[in-house]
């Protein structure tokens, strides 16, 4: 099945005389005729429902729509983005360990690696995604356990040159883990450059209405573990709290997704509601079709904006000039990977404030990726837990203005910008 096809049909396939759409299971439990079988049931021996928090069936309906769209051979579906992130990294890496992360990636990720996993006993070193391979390896030590890098980086833009962050984990024995929210697998699909893992925050373009917070967790099924066993004792050896089971014997390509429902999600349980997995797999569905509009209506205004005199920097992957356009060539299907457009205004801090307070269509949110158009001041908002130093290394200056472009028509977005740029001349 080609893209479209497979945002409407993966995942789902109705039984003669059953529902035609992926039906809402909101119950937390399963009925068992014996207390035997449950057991069996819970010892993973035989496949069935028995809990929401381990597996619920809408949510691995849809879990399996967006493995289809990445292409890999299992998925797990988390209740917001930041627990994708989390469980993607805490699944492979323990007290002790070390994660090698892009720099150019969201603040909430940033805090989660820098603050909370060293706090857990897990560092990070965090890198120029520019830097040279050689460069790189030096990052590189004997109990690092991953990579991790956003494909398009929210909110600075920097396209990440997969394949060679794909080197540098499998040079050093370690799975590449991408956050491809932004480009969505529309745009890019990251196992094709030689990623092994994908997550999304799919709060953002898989929903793109603003209904649901949600994650996915998504494997290729192609990092060998068991080639690097000493590495990944959690997956390649037995697992005491779970009955003693070797995930990579028993489940071979889908160990590492089972790991994470068998044991993150036992014991720390960010399952989503089936309600929300449904929301999520019925806008699914459109994603194509937004995304395009995304798409074309992000470049406009990157072209419109930048064509203006009273604009610093417009960072857009789309425009020829910025930097990141070859790599967007190659990686995001020569398009500018999503609606989000960066633009600088002249001036100072407050000018960028009153500028966005002067917007009357396009609104100020803590979101991006909507069918709605909003505006963000990253400094003063997602990025505040960052000082100035960070902030650059991020990407991110004082008077920078998140656009996320909605799928309305352009020439009423476009007007509302106008007529903002005009109340701050005054
Ligand atoms: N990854 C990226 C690229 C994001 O932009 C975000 C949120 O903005 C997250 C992860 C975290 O996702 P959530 O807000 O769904 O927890």
């Amino acid at each position: 099945m080609n893209l479209e096809t497979t945002c409407i049909h993966a995942g789902y396939q109705p039984e003669d005389g059953g529902p035609r759409q992926v039906p809402i299971y909101q119950n937390t439990t399963w009925y068992f005729d014996s207390s035997e079988k449950m057991a069996r049931v819970f010892d993973l021996e035989e496949l069935n429902y028995f809990y929401t928090r381990l597996f619920n069936p809408t949510n691995d309906a849809v879990a399996s729509r967006i493995a289809a769209l990445e292409g890999g051979v299992a998925a797990v579906l988390t209740s917001s983005g930041q627990a994708a992130s989390f469980f993607s990294v805490f699944n492979i890496c323990r007290s002790g360990d070390h994660i090698v992360a892009s720099s150019a990636i969201y603040g909430g990720t940033y805090n989660l690696f820098a603050v909370t996993l060293a706090q857990m006993g897990i560092q990070t070193t965090f890198v120029a995604p520019d830097a040279s391979l050689d460069e790189l390896k030096k990052a590189i030590q004997p109990n690092t356990k991953c990579v991790f890098a956003e494909t398009l980086s929210n909110p600075s833009l920097i396209v990440l040159d997969i394949e060679k962050f794909a080197t540098l984990a499998h040079d050093s024995g370690v799975p590449l883990i991408i956050d491809n929210t932004f480009p969505t697998p529309v745009n890019c699909r990251p196992f094709e450059w030689g990623a092994d893992i994908v997550i999304h925050s799919t709060t953002k373009y898989l929903d793109g209405h603003g209904t649901c917070m949600g994650g996915v967790i998504v494997d290729s099924g192609n990092f060998d573990w068991d080639a690097y066993a000493d590495k990944f004792p959690g997956l390649t050896a037995p697992d005491e709290s779970y009955h003693g089971v070797v995930y990579t014997k028993q489940f071979g390509k889908g160990a590492y997704i089972t790991k994470i429902i068998a044991h993150l999600m036992r014991d720390l349980g960010a399952t989503p509601s089936p309600q929300n997995s449904f929301l999520l797999g019925v806008n699914i569905e459109s994603l194509p079709l937004r995304v395009k509009k995304h798409l074309e209506n992000a470049q406009t205004i990157a072209q419109w904006l930048d064509a203006r005199e009273d604009i610093g920097f417009v960072n857009y992957p789309g425009l020829p000039g910025n930097s990141q356009y070859a790599l967007a060539q190659k990686y995001l299907g020569g398009t500018g990977g999503c609606g989000v457009v960066s633009f600088e205004i002249t001036g100072t801090r407050e000018d960028a404030i009153a500028f966005m307070d002067s917007l009357e269509l396009i609104s100020i949110a803590t979101h991006v990726a909507d069918a709605r158009s909003c505006v963000l001041h990253p400094a003063s908002t997602t990025h505040r837990q960052l000082n100035d130093e960070q902030l650059v290394t991020a990407g991110v200056s004082p008077t920078m203005i998140r656009l996320s472009v909605g799928i309305e028509d352009v020439d009423d977005l476009i007007g509302d910008l106008e007529q903002a740029f005009n109340k701050l001349k005054g």
